[in-house]
């Protein structure tokens, strides 16, 4: 049985410790910051098995050199990009099994925030880092929108229940724009009020399941009337197409941000 835990990092990265109920050892998703994360190993009394990274960015990344000389444990990333101390290269189609807890992640190919960026999926769980965040999506640094498009359908083809463990805590953010582009989604609307309320007693919003996500986050949702007209108003003109209505949202936020 899956058991992930959170550790604050920064302002508002998570970094997760992917392990199983009834035992010590877990992998360590994106930490980019050792310090904290050796503190939650020391006090819960848990043995790191692996590093999970998801794209190169300092902050999911900056405390694997010190994890590594600490506990000297394998690093999985992305092929594609540059990772400190990166002992196994992954991409699409490969499997990252941590033995120890009896666990399995399907790696998939993401490109969009970066050029190599991978999501790591299994039992129920989607570690997607800057690629889908909870009501939002992460900004196009280095590949292109059609990309970041093609990667948000993967990961929306994946099941209602799945867990989405994004690595920024930006919902209440996203959701002031969501329901800017989809004002009649009384989905969005709701969401947003209980974002608030949780944020305001300074708890967390994330993981949020994918079900939610598909109704309210505007990243997902480029086939939808309403905020294809949104779109097509912001852009003065029609879009041809769900990739192009992604793009136009994006730049939108990006516009207000
Ligand atoms: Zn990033």
């Amino acid at each position: 049985m899956l058991k992930v835990q959170r550790i604050h990092a920064f302002d508002d990265n998570y970094i997760w410790l992917i392990g199983c109920r009834d035992r010590s050892q877990v992998a360590i998703v994106d930490p980019g910051d050792a310090d904290p994360v050796i503190e939650h190993l020391e006090r819960e009394g848990l043995q790191p098995v692996a590093i999970l990274i998801t794209h190169h960015h300092g902050d999911h990344t900056g405390g694997v050199r010190e994890l590594v000389q600490a506990y000297a444990i394998p690093v999985y990333g992305p092929a594609n990009e540059r990772i400190p101390a990166l002992t196994h290269p992954v991409g699409e189609g490969d499997t990252v099994t941590l033995d120890e807890c009896g666990l399995h992640f399907k790696v998939l190919d993401t490109p969009g925030h970066t050029r190599g960026h991978v999501c790591y999926v299994g039992h129920g769980a989607l570690f997607c880092g800057d690629t889908l965040f909870t009501a939002g999506c992460g900004r196009l640094f280095e590949g292109t929108a059609e990309q970041m498009y093609a990667s948000l359908e993967k990961l929306r083809a994946l099941p209602d229940e799945t867990a989405v463990y994004c690595a920024h805590e930006y919902t209440q953010a996203n959701l002031a724009f969501a329901v800017v582009a989809e004002p009649d989604n009384a989905a969005t609307r709701a969401r947003l009020e209980e974002v608030r309320r949780l944020r305001a007693e300074h708890l967390d919003t994330v993981p949020a399941l994918l079900g939610l996500e598909k109704q309210t986050n505007p990243f997902l949702r480029s086939h939808v009337p309403e905020l294809v007209r949104a779109a097509e108003a912001f852009a003065g003109g029609p879009l041809g197409d769900p990739a192009a209505v992604f793009a136009t949202v994006r730049r939108w936020k990006d516009s207000l941000d």
